[in-house]
């Protein structure tokens, strides 16, 4: 499957945890990612990820591009609930983007976890 991961700088932990905890089912996966979270989920498991932009200079709308050509099959995106970003727009464009292709898009752990265990089997 092509994974698509994001998280906002409050959430990245939370994220890098999360794919530390799965890494057996996330290294037979392609994973993509905008910058900031790939390069960070690179650093700490070791496992390949193509980085685009970070997130507020585009890389949420690269992977929309993405999606749109059926690129993606799903998106972790752990969104911070509590912090401005100045790329909102951006942010409500790949959720839409996601709607529109009808491809799962995760926002927080809890629907993560879910999506990995109807995955893992
Ligand atoms: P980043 O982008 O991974 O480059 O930080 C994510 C975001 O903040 O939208």
């Amino acid at each position: 499957m092509n994974i698509a991961l994001i998280a906002h700088n409050d959430k990245k932990d939370e994220l890098i945890e999360f794919v530390r905890k799965h890494q057996e089912f996330f290294r037979g996966q392609n994973l993509l990612a905008t910058g900031t979270t790939g390069r960070r989920v690179t650093d700490a498991t070791g496992l390949k990820v193509a980085c685009l932009a970070s997130g507020p200079l585009g890389g949420d709308q690269q992977i929309g591009s993405k999606i749109v050509n059926g690129e993606v099959d799903l998106v972790l995106f752990f969104r911070d609930p509590l912090t401005a970003q100045p790329h909102e727009p951006d942010i409500n464009a790949l959720i839409r983007i996601c709607d529109v292709h009808t491809i799962p898009v995760a926002t927080n752990i809890g629907t993560a976890k879910l999506a990995l265990k109807a995955l893992e089997g």
